[in-house]
């Protein structure tokens, strides 16, 4: 029901919507003023009617009984003046000479002629009453009382008039007498006839009251049915127009608010569908000026690249972003070499052509998130956000996007049917968070961008000189890590892990690189190098099996063969697919017992993809391996995370034993690390260890396992091995 009347609604609101608002309301106004016409119209009818019902009652049903009871008067009125007639006597002489009672001769001639008149006067009464609608009762009933009044009339009044006149007293002594009889005789009918009367008047009465009733009850529905449906129309029509006006309110605001895209649908042909129409041609005119405006406010119309002033907000913005981030960004300049020669020979044209293909070039060499702009002529800037948060590194990446550039803007391109060679030179000049202001940054990248000139052209220059080395130094000394391997370079050095009653649990072992000329390398130099070149693939191999070989070693010697060695993994390396395999291959050509072996894993290389970790982890786990989680503490790893792993020590990080002596929230977080782990049921190892108050310390908290320099730094195997058996000696 509910949804016909709802479908009804909308069927009737489109039907609306194609229709003008003023032939609308004029069809309401008009409709409203046909119920009003109608429903008076049938008021005062059906008022007219019950009113006529109830004049009936009085004229049709009440003159008749009025009529009757004249007649009734009349014949009664007859028989009192025979009685008066009758009571002025004399005494005189009769046919037979005896005295007799003789009639008053002047009254009873009256009497007789009063009759008379009276007798005509019924007459002509009982004419009009016969002549009034009668139903077929009543005429039985007035039949029966005309009969007895006939008699009435015929045997006792009308000899009556004679003997009257005649002034004979005994006769009418006895046509009084019969006159009496006759009139009583009469009552009963006349009164049938006057009840049967009332008794139709009351009818009609009741049929009058229940018309006029039914007139009013009609009234009252036909009224309320006209209010419901002239307010059904009503609020129809209202809402067809002010719901699309509403619309057109709200598409009104978003355009003044600069918005272009409000999606505008138009239902009808009424006059607001024609605004609605005009607005969404203003609308789609208004978008395409102001995306014209914007295109030629920040782009370059040549290249479409980012202009001046839009170069001048990424860049503000890249500031932020890296303060933010703390990640390193780079701004690029790049000039065309000898570009102005080929404007001048060949002419802008293919001046231009040039441009428009080095700006795609250049593009295609760049991430989404980079900007590119031209500032004029034959200068392009770069933008490159979210580099490395290291200095060396990031100005490795941006070396790396210049080369990249270089080499595109290298390869030949055809203009005008000629092949042509260009080059570039690029002036690089890394940010950080907010150090420098834009136009310093901009002013550093030009410089670096005429050094690169300087030198030769197609060649790309740093703006900071010790940048630039050191770029150098990292770019060699990773062609040199590649060597390292092959040659042997690589040397691993143990340090000792001990317990808090002085016994050696056994060694973390760290890998050293012995550079030919630049001596011994830490791996906080090379490791990150290794990691990003995939070196470190190879690498870890081989540390993990001089480690096992180690093991084997030792496993013969009883002062040695309870030793554990911890060894480090880089993430590139736990992620490889293959790490199970590789880890399991080790142990079987080394044989070594596998609950020797520890695997040191960080807490950003665990929560990277803690499925396929997890999975790693336990495949390693049922091997006999154990792990140990290096560095915690500095990760942000989540107790619901740690409780998943499959891990039998936690390390504490050596950036909280350093300062757990002195600074009371370290000594805290030490404490709560210990508290979980024994929760968890997992060891405790601290590192970075130097004194004997960071152990008292420790040993205090419940950590009964240590590395650190106050047993020993990393070392070579034989100092190692002479350091682990003085200390068991001791
Ligand atoms: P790590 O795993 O946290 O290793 C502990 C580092 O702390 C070592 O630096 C060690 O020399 C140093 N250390 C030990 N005790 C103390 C102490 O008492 N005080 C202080 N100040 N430092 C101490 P190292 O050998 O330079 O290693 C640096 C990092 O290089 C290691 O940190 C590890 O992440 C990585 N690494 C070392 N060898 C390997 C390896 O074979 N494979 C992989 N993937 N990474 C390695
Ligand atoms: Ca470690
Ligand atoms: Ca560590």
């Amino acid at each position: 029901m509910f949804n016909l009347l709802a479908n009804i609604n909308f069927r009737v609101t489109r039907l609306l919507l194609n229709v003008n608002i003023g032939v609308r309301l004029f069809t309401l106004m008009g409709l409203a003023a046909i119920v009003a016409l109608l429903l008076a119209a049938a008021g005062i009818l059906g008022l007219a009617a019950s009113k006529e019902s109830l004049r009936s009652v009085y004229e049709d049903r009440m003159v008749p009984v009025q009529q009757l009871a004249e007649i009734a008067k009349l014949m009664l009125t007859n028989r009192l003046l025979l009685q008066v007639a009758l009571s002025e006597v004399s005494i005189g002489v009769g046919a037979d000479q005896h005295p007799t009672l003789v009639l008053d001769r002047g009254v009873a001639f009256l009497a007789a002629n009063a009759i008379e008149k009276n007798i005509k006067t019924i007459g002509s009464m009982w004419h009009s009453y016969m002549s009034t609608p009668l139903t077929p009762a009543e005429i039985i009933l007035a039949n029966r009382f005309a009969k007895s009044r006939g008699t009435f009339i015929d045997e006792a009044l009308l000899p009556a008039v004679v003997s009257l006149r005649t002034a004979n007293y005994e006769q009418t002594k006895m046509l009084s007498t019969t006159a009496h009889a006759l009139y009583d005789h009469a009552g009963p009918a006349l009164q049938a006839l006057n009840q049967l009367h009332f008794d139709m008047a009351r009818e009609a009465y009741t049929h009058g009251v229940k018309r006029y009733e039914n007139t009013r009850l009609l009234a009252l529905g036909v009224l309320g049915m006209a209010i419901l449906i002239m307010s059904w129309l009503g609020l129809i029509l209202t809402t067809s127009i002010v719901n699309p006006l509403q619309q057109v309110i709200a598409i009104f605001k978003s355009i003044s608010s600069g918005q272009y895209d409000a999606p505008i649908t138009i239902e009808g042909r009424d006059e607001i569908s024609k605004v609605m129409l005009a607005l969404r041609n203003m609308q789609t005119k208004l978008g395409a000026d102001e995306a014209a405006i914007h295109q030629l406010a920040f782009y370059d119309p040549l290249t479409k690249l980012a202009n001046r002033r839009l170069l001048r907000d990424r860049l503000q913005q890249a500031l932020s972003v890296s303060t933010r981030n703390h990640l390193y960004g780079a701004v690029l300049i790049i000039d065309l070499d000898n570009f102005k020669s080929i404007n001048d020979t060949r002419g802008h044209n293919v001046g231009d052509r040039l441009l428009v293909e080095t700006a795609l070039r250049i593009q295609s060499c760049v991430r989404q998130a980079d900007t590119v702009a031209r500032l004029g002529g034959d200068e392009f800037i770069i933008i490159l956000v979210d580099l490395s948060p290291d200095e060396a590194n990031a100005a490795l990446q941006a070396d790396r996007a210049g080369a990249k550039i270089l080499a595109a803007i290298n390869q030949p391109c055809m203009l005008a049917n000629q092949l042509h060679h260009s080059s570039a030179s690029i002036g690089l000049c890394l940010f950080f968070g907010q150090n420098a202001t834009i136009n310093d940054i901009l002013k550093r990248a030009d410089t670096a961008m005429y050094q690169a000139k300087s030198s030769g052209r197609n060649t790309l220059c740093f703006y900071d000189p010790q940048i630039q080395a050191s770029l150098e130094t990292h770019i060699a000394l990773e062609s040199e890590l590649r060597n390292a391997l092959p040659n042997n370079q690589f040397q691993l050095y143990y340090q000792i892990q001990m317990d808090n009653l002085d016994g050696v649990l056994g060694a973390e072992v760290l890998l050293r690189w012995e550079h030919p000329q630049q001596g011994l390398v830490l791996p906080d130099r090379f490791i990150p190098m290794a990691e990003e070149t995939g070196l470190i693939l190879p690498i870890g191999e081989w540390v993990l099996r001089t480690a096992c070989e180690q093991l084997k070693l030792w496993a013969a010697d009883p002062v040695t063969e309870k030793f554990l060695l911890s060894v480090n993994v880089s993430a590139r390396q736990f992620r490889q697919p293959d790490f199970v395999d590789v880890v399991g291959r080790v142990l079987a050509q080394t044989g070594i017992n596998p609950q020797r072996l520890k695997l040191e894993l960080t807490e950003s290389l665990v929560l990277h993809n803690i499925v396929d970790t997890i999975d790693k982890m336990k495949a390693l786990n049922r091997q006999g391996i154990h792990f140990s989680m290096d560095d915690f503490g500095t990760g942000y790893s989540s107790l619901a995370h740690l409780t998943k792993l499959p891990i039998q020590q936690l390390k504490i990080d050596r950036s909280f034993v350093r300062n757990i002596v002195t600074n009371h929230n370290d000594a805290v977080i030490v404490q709560t690390i210990i508290g979980m782990a024994n929760n968890l049921g997992v060891a405790v190892i601290a590192e970075g260890v130097e004194t004997e108050e960071q152990r008292a310390c420790l040993e205090r908290f419940g950590c009964l396992t240590y590395q650190g320099y106050l047993w020993g730094k990393p070392m070579p195997l034989r100092e190692f091995e002479e350091l682990a058996l003085q200390v068991s000696t001791t």
